[in-house]
């Protein structure tokens, strides 16, 4: 299937109305690092930082990180890796924590509240990105933030260490990028606010949808229950991207959806110019891209979102069958 795609590897995500959607890759270990070169991805839109934690029996250490991150951001060559912060508690637990015993721990103590309530982790995980960016642009993102106060807490904590770096007279990033995961419905009803002060908003579906529809991602019985293309769900996407749109916020998508190609281009139909999935998806979402007309799939779904149905699958599952190649 890859051999399928080879060709489009160095063709853009060009849709038929001339859009051009960027495609990034998810990634969290060095293995997926040649990835970056092989899938064709613009960067990076998601690095899960937790993945190093979670593969090792005791805490990493701030210089080992440090390490670890610069030879991210070398084998990015130049394009942009969002590194999100640790986005632990939930279904993710390090081994050398004390394990929390809650009764539902993916709303429990996880992700940027555990960084909060007991930021050391947090600020040694900056130090670190910080000194791995060597005067190189930084790009940085929390974890479920669920309200303004949050990400302004979270950011200032990052900011300090960026002020302690330069008084020790270290190279600081040339630039740095700070953003949310829209991974609560919550703040998508934030404060105008809370999207001025963020440099991006990145929607993590994968928790967005489990609370929108309140089913847990783990449990097969209701996960499948409710459709991503379910008009309501849609529609919230729409009002995000809306929002955004007002505040010139720039929105990517980077659950696992982006990376199912019908899901994509209804995202990308919806506003969303950039999405991050796993680097194998990059070239059928890609391909499919290639064949669609956006704003006539956007007519498609409002259409039917205006009808009242309850999702628009069919609908556009038809439309994207009569699209010739
Ligand atoms: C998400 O929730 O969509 C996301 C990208 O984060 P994770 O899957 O790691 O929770
Ligand atoms: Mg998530």
């Amino acid at each position: 299937a890859q051999q399928r795609y080879a060709g489009l590897r160095d063709l853009p995500a060009l849709s038929r109305d001339g859009r051009t959607i960027g495609l990034q890759m998810n990634a969290g270990l060095m293995a997926d690092l040649p990835s970056l070169e092989g899938s064709g991805a613009d960067g990076v839109g998601l690095f899960r930082t937790e993945l190093q934690f979670l593969i090792r029996n005791k805490m990493p250490k701030r210089d080992e990180l440090a390490r670890l991150y610069a030879r991210v951001i070398d084998a990015a060559n130049g394009r942009r890796v969002a590194f999100r912060t640790l986005d632990i508690g939930s279904d993710k637990v390090l081994p050398y924590m004390k394990p929390q015993d809650e009764p539902n721990p993916a709303m429990g103590w996880r992700a940027i509240r555990v960084g909060l309530d007991k930021p050391g982790v947090l600020r040694m995980q900056a130090q670190a990105l910080i000194r791995a960016s060597n005067g190189r642009p930084l790009s940085i993102m929390f974890p479920f933030i669920a309200e303004h106060v949050e990400f302004i807490t979270a950011r200032a904590h990052v900011l300090d260490q960026l002020d302690r770096e330069a008084a020790m007279g270290h190279p600081t990033p040339r630039a740095i990028e700070i953003g949310a995961m829209l991974e609560t419905p919550s703040l998508a009803f934030a404060p105008r606010a809370f999207f001025e002060a963020t440099d991006f908003v990145s929607i993590g579906g994968n928790d967005l949808k489990q609370f929108f529809f309140a089913a847990d991602r783990e449990n097969e019985r209701v996960r499948r229950r409710y459709d991503t293309l379910n008009a309501s769900f849609l529609g919230f996407i729409a009002q995000i991207v809306a929002r955004c749109t007002d505040t010139q916020t720039p929105l990517s998508f980077c659950g696992e959806d982006a990376g199912r190609p019908v899901e994509a281009v209804c995202l990308a139909a919806m506003g969303l110019h950039t999405l991050s999935m796993r680097p194998a998806s990059i070239g059928p979402v890609k391909s499919l891209i290639r064949r669609t007309d956006l704003a006539a799939l956007r007519a498609v779904i409002d259409e039917n979102c205006a009808a009242g149905v309850e999702t628009v699958r069919p609908a556009v599952m038809d439309f994207l069958a009569r699209q010739t190649d």
